[in-house]
């Protein structure tokens, strides 16, 4: 489904990925971790098609496509998605409507005609509920006075509406108390199936205990320098990060 190879990304002139290589297949969970700084945000962004990084060198594939050569809406309509992709906050615009309005453009990528009131109108409450937030949330503004855990269950809602192909969520962990993690955790295991692939962004080992991944991937210095499946996440949690490093190095 995705394929990153030997790709080489530079970030206000130093290089932050150094020859990184992945691939994602339909169906998987794949979890991304490492030490602070490793550039773990950077491959979700580059991935996304977000501003400010140059692809030096290396190529990203998406079902075939040379995802490179998309714009960022392209990728997204593609179904390639990365969470906060839309703005942080958008003054004055309700989240119902960039919901509805990303959808439907979704759609239309896809040929297909703009979804139906009533039908929208179900969907998007029945992934409220499943959210357990409240439906006033959907008539604010976009993140506009959201705390840190509502922010991050409208980054799961989103994709839960969505359904992208292949969901990106960066740190969907970070501030969140036990309870609001598991009801993220909830939604992003909602979002597992055969056709999907989930790339998780995630610092602690904590996450992995409700969204257990296929695979684990540890990133140092800017390339996966181990991989494993979730025993390596359990053992990273007990040993650190230091020992891939030293075993990568020798
Ligand atoms: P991680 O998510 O693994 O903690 P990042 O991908 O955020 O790491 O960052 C990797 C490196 O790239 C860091 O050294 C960071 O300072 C640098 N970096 C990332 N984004 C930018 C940017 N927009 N401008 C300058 N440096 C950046
Ligand atoms: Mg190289
Ligand atoms: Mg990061």
């Amino acid at each position: 489904m995705l394929e990153v190879k030997d790709l080489h990304v530079t970030v206000e002139g130093s290089e932050i990925l150094k020859g990184l290589n992945l691939t994602i297949g339909a169906g998987e969970v794949h979890a991304l971790m490492g030490p602070n700084g490793a550039g773990k945000s950077t491959l979700s962004a580059v991935i996304a098609g977000k501003d400010g990084y140059e692809v030096t060198s290396g190529s990203i594939t998406f079902e075939g496509r040379d995802v490179l050569e998309m714009e960022i809406e392209e990728r997204a309509q593609a179904g390639l998605l990365l969470g906060f992709q839309y703005p942080v906050e958008i003054p004055g615009v309700k989240n119902i409507y960039l919901l509805k309005a990303a959808l439907n453009a979704q759609r239309a990528a896809r040929g297909e005609d703009e979804i139906p009131a009533p039908e929208f109108m179900k969907l998007v409450k029945e992934k409220v509920g499943f959210m357990k937030m409240d439906a006033s949330f959907l008539q604010r503004a976009v993140n506009e006075g959201f705390s840190g855990g509502e922010k991050k269950r409208n980054e799961i809602l989103q994709m839960l509406v969505l359904q992208p192909k292949l969901a990106m969520l960066d740190e969907i962990d970070s501030g969140l108390d036990i309870d609001a993690m598991k009801v993220v955790a909830d939604g992003v295991n909602s979002l597992r199936g055969e056709d999907k692939g989930i790339l998780l962004v995630t610092h602690y080992q904590r996450l992995l205990d409700y969204i257990v991944p296929d695979h684990v991937h540890v990133l140092v210095d800017g390339r996966i320098v181990k991989s494993g499946d979730a025993d390596l996440a359990r053992e990273l949690e007990s040993r650190g990060y230091d020992w891939v490093v030293e075993d990568s190095a020798a």
